[in-house]
């Protein structure tokens, strides 16, 4: 029952609607058979009923009440169909009673009887003498009706049990097709999480089952290949990312880094500047700044060359770098042969003394042997000023003030440091 296929069910379907039909119309034809055989029973005996009446209503008539007896005995005993005949006075009592088998009319169980009536008139006044009721057997039209009944009702049984077989097939077979649909509506292709295996049926459920199975094979295998195409997209991603980070932090140490002496430069200096300006004004720290300038510069240039002006302030950005003592104290290239010194927490005195280092480191500067040969002395010119920031006070203040001690350190002669 398992692999029908669709033509054998669709046949299967077609002969229990033509049993059916047959099973009804076998039925109706033989009921209309049967009452046709009844009623023509019941016209043979009419008709024998309408041809003895007129004798029957003379002998009546006249009396002749024996003549009457032995006409009808004849009839009754002459014509097969007919069980027995009963003549009813117009005043209701029995003039004439004769059967061939009494028990038939006592027993009604037993068998089947039908009667025919016919009217009995006196053929002088036409007044109603009589009734004459011929009873005959329908003994025969009952079998006949029982056996179509039953035979109709086992076509019928046969199409009920072949329809209800029918039905708890296609019930199965719709339980089997539910599963496949939730099933295919609960697959999740990243899940991969389709239960059904290959099916061995071989009929149109079995076809959609098997089809259904290879997509979501094949699902699979495509959603495995996106999963890895995208990974690999996201591994490339990644580098790119990480490429473009490093590229973009390259890119903001060089927009804040000094190409020449890679010191911070001035756009750095200034960030620098306010982010600490504000966390000393926040925490009442004292901050101190150092604008220096080299002494003569212009000087070195004009002997040496532009070249060597360029080594000593590369070598003499690396002297004052290193001679800062914590990791919070900030150097900058604040322009041309010019620097700033930013220092936190730091009162005038460490800043003077932190001034007094580099002059000192800067005079074994001295004797360095560089390419371009002995520079001489180099000396610089230092401006400080220091303060605890608050709301009243501007960091460019702070700046200007530096700037002014080191105008201030020139005009005494410079290699000097001024407070302010
Ligand atoms: P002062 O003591 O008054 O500061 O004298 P100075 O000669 O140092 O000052 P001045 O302002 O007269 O000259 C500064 C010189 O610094 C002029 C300029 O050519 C030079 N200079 C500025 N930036 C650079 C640079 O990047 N490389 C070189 N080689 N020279 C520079
Ligand atoms: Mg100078
Ligand atoms: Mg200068």
């Amino acid at each position: 029952m398992g692999t029908i296929r669709i033509e054998i069910k669709i046949i299967f379907s077609v002969i229990f609607f033509t049993l059916f039909l047959v099973g009804l119309q076998r039925y109706e034809i033989t009921q209309h058979i049967s009452e046709q055989f009844l009623s023509s029973k019941k016209d043979k005996n009419t008709l024998l009923l309408n041809t003895i009446a007129p004798v029957l209503g003379l002998n009546l008539s006249l009396g002749l009440n024996d003549a009457n007896k032995e006409y009808l005995d004849q009839i009754v005993n002459q014509n097969s169909d007919m069980e027995g005949l009963i003549l009813t006075a117009s005043d209701g009592k029995t003039i004439y009673r004769y059967f061939k088998d009494p028990n038939k009319i006592m027993n009604k169980n037993c068998c089947a009887i039908d009667s025919s009536t016919k009217s009995i008139i006196d053929p002088i006044t036409g007044e109603i003498l009589a009734t004459a009721n011929a009873h005959f057997d329908d003994h025969e039209y009952q079998m006949m009706l029982k056996k179509n009944q039953i035979t109709t009702y086992k076509i019928f049984s046969i199409t009920l049990v072949l329809l209800a077989l029918f039905l708890i097939f296609l019930k199965r077979e719709f339980r089997f097709l539910e599963e496949l649909t939730r099933n295919v509506l609960q697959y999740d292709p990243a899940l991969n999480n389709f239960p059904m295996q290959q099916s061995p049926r071989t009929d149109e459920v079995g076809i959609i089952h098997n089809a259904i199975i290879t997509m979501v094979e094949k699902i699979h295998t495509h959603s495995a290949i996106l999963d890895s195409i995208n990974h690999s997209l996201e591994l490339k991603i990644q580098e790119r990312t990480q490429e473009l980070q490093n590229a973009n932090r390259e890119l903001k140490e060089l927009t804040l880094t000094d190409p020449l002496t890679q010191l911070s430069n001035r756009r750095a200096f200034e960030n620098y500047f306010n982010e600490i300006y504000q966390l000393a004004q926040r925490n009442r720290i004292e901050i101190s700044v150092i604008i220096c300038d080299i002494d003569h510069f212009k000087q070195i240039n004009d002997t040496h060359g532009h070249t060597a002006g360029d080594n000593v302030l590369k070598e003499l950005s690396t002297i004052m770098k290193n001679s800062l003592n914590r990791s919070s104290d900030f150097i900058a290239r604040y322009g041309g042969e010019e620097f700033v010194i930013i220092l936190y927490d730091t009162n005038t005195n460490d800043a003077k003394e932190l001034c007094i280092k580099i002059q000192n480191n800067l005079k074994n500067f001295d004797n360095f042997d560089s390419n371009w040969g002995k520079v001489g002395e180099i000396t610089m010119s230092y401006g400080i000023s220091s303060i605890i920031p608050n709301e009243k006070n501007k960091s460019e203040n702070l700046i200007a003030s530096a700037d002014m001690a080191l105008y201030k350190a020139k005009n005494e002669g410079r290699n000097r440091i001024i407070i302010l």
